[in-house]
């Protein structure tokens, strides 16, 4: 455990020298540290206006390389990292690549992105001004839902990418991506969706993901409940991309 501990702190210095940061806020440590530790953590992320938002997305890519730290790897043909504007203020987090996302290695564009991209939209806004991402980075076999230790061994990738690109509000799209930011694997996202959680200060809206509601379009009008308490959160800063 102690050497895991040492390890993640020399990940996590190394991709903050990389960035150009002389020293850390000891926030930024300490959220590694209880991320080792597999604690929940609820202390805010610290937003840093400076940062090249642009080059420390492409320092993470660099950092998860060709990507074996889990079963996922073996099937897989691309890793999906995720796409959008790295200064948006609305991240949406999905839970893993489908079959067309694993071929093309962008997220969300087979049927269920289709209709993500019709949400966006319907939002007021285009795709490529949003953040979107997955929990875990690879298309696990036959579209089954990520595994516990998967999850725990992706989970890094995301909460760094939320980190960087530091939105106003996230919409996690389905249970396991909500069960994975709130820390709370029990939870039933019929009974969580609509309501607001918080992710290290972040507000967090869980609603149902896309392939849900294309087998269940009744529920359509739900998420689009869900999607305006984002809006009326988004509303005191009209601009979509943070400066
Ligand atoms: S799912 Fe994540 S941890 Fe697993 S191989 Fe892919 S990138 Fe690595």
């Amino acid at each position: 455990m102690q050497k895991q501990i040492i390890k993640n702190i020399k990940t996590v210095l190394e991709f903050y020298n990389a960035l150009g940061f002389e020293r850390l806020p000891i926030s930024f440590i300490s959220n590694k540290l209880q991320g080792a530790n597999k604690q929940k953590n609820s202390s805010p992320i610290t937003h840093h206006p400076s940062l090249d938002k642009e080059a420390a997305l492409k320092a993470l890519r660099e950092e998860i390389g060709e990507c074996n730290r889990c079963r996922l790897s073996k099937d897989r043909t691309h890793i999906v990292i995720g796409e959008g504007n790295p200064r948006s203020r609305l991240m949406f987090i999905g839970e893993a690549p489908g079959k067309e996302e694993d071929l093309q290695a962008r997220p969300f564009v087979g049927d269920a992105g289709m209709l993500l991209t019709r949400l966006i939209e319907k939002m007021g806004f285009k795709r490529k001004d949003v953040y979107i991402a997955n929990i875990v980075k690879c298309r696990p076999p036959m579209n089954r839902d990520p595994e516990k230790d998967e999850i725990e061994q992706c989970r890094n990738f995301v909460e760094r990418q939320i980190e960087i690109i530091h939105p106003d509000v996230i919409i996690c799209l389905g249970r396991i991506s909500a069960q994975t930011l709130i820390g709370n694997v029990g939870l039933k996202i019929t009974a969580i969706r609509g309501k607001f959680f918080d992710y290290k200060g972040i507000p967090l809206m869980p609603t149902f993901h896309p392939a849900y509601l294309i087998r269940n379009p009744k529920d359509k009008w739900l998420t689009w409940e869900d999607a305006q308490r984002v809006l009326e959160r988004l509303k005191p800063r009209c601009r979509m991309q943070d400066t």
